[in-house]
């Protein structure tokens, strides 16, 4: 699913929302950017990774250095669960 451009500014809405500036884990930079789709993670079921299990996910990258970190697409109301 690729992200329109309301969306994105969905995305980048809702991390402020909860972060209040999101800051890089590994670099402390607070450059980011939204990579334009949702992607689906695996999920790790018992001992094994499932693929038939997996989680939307909407992938932020840190603008310097590259780290992504994956944020649920669900949690974010880009995706209802039926
Ligand atoms: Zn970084």
């Amino acid at each position: 699913m690729t992200l329109s451009k309301e969306q994105e500014m969905q995305v980048r809405s809702w991390i402020d929302s909860k972060t209040g500036s999101l800051t890089c884990p590994v670099c402390q930079s607070k450059s980011k950017s939204v990579e334009g789709m949702v992607a689906m993670f695996p999920v790790n079921t018992e001992k094994n990774v499932d693929m038939n299990f997996q989680m939307p996910v909407v992938i932020v990258a840190c603008g310097n250095c590259g780290y992504i970190m994956p944020f649920s697409a669900s949690k974010m109301g880009l995706i209802t669960k039926d």
